[in-house]
């Protein structure tokens, strides 16, 4: 998450909210202009930041791979081998967003500011798949990328018990702390100075 919000501001899209609509995502076209309500315009960010998240967790995993990067002793045999270490990665991923499994609304295609949460854990399985391939170079990435199913079933399962006993998560909301807010706040104002600081965390540098 913390990723993908640097990817927001990295990738000039805090910019593109504050300048009036002016998008610089399309160096090509810096003229372009898309009107920052635009619902499909903004799922694209979404999923763009979500790209550049899932770059960055992996050259992590890698990382611990190579002892390269601490870990926590206790954790450090989930990180033995890229199967095991997605595994673990991909569990709190699924759940997030199976969390918002309600937000799966077909209209919501068309009028949401967030790409649908399926959608996007889908397509961090096509992400993990193509960049084990392209940039780890990984000949049996296929397969190890598709060792993440196995977490999805064990949410699923999660899930079933939750609803066997007749909860409802629907009314889950996220509550931001102020602490965060400020945060936050003061990230985005100072992004033009951090912006470079965290660019060496993006897949195209
Ligand atoms: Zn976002």
């Amino acid at each position: 998450m913390v990723f993908h919000e640097y990817a927001h501001i990295i990738d000039g899209h805090i910019d593109y909210y504050t300048n009036k609509g002016i998008c610089k995502l399309f160096e090509v076209q810096p003229e372009y202009h898309v009107p920052s309500y635009d619902p499909i315009f903004r799922q694209t960010i979404e999923l763009l930041a979500d790209d550049f998240a899932i770059f960055g967790c992996i050259r992590f995993l890698h990382h611990i791979q190579l002892g390269t990067f601490p870990v926590n002793p206790l954790l450090k045999s989930y990180f033995n081998d890229w199967k095991s270490a997605l595994q673990f990665w991909y569990l709190p991923i699924y759940t997030f967003f199976r969390l918002f499994g309600h937000c799966n609304q077909p209209y919501l295609v068309k009028t949401a500011y967030h790409p649908i949460p399926a959608m996007r854990s889908y397509l961090v399985l096509e992400s993990i798949d193509y960049f084990l391939d392209s940039d780890f170079n990984i000949p049996e990435h296929e397969e190890i990328s598709m060792s993440c199913i196995a977490s999805m079933f064990k949410i699923e399962d999660a899930f079933d018990k939750v609803s066997e006993q007749g909860r409802d998560l629907k009314p889950l909301k996220y509550s931001l702390t102020d602490e965060a807010i400020s945060y936050a706040k003061t990230l985005i104002d100072k992004r033009n100075d951090v912006g470079s600081l965290l660019k060496k965390y993006s897949p195209v540098n």
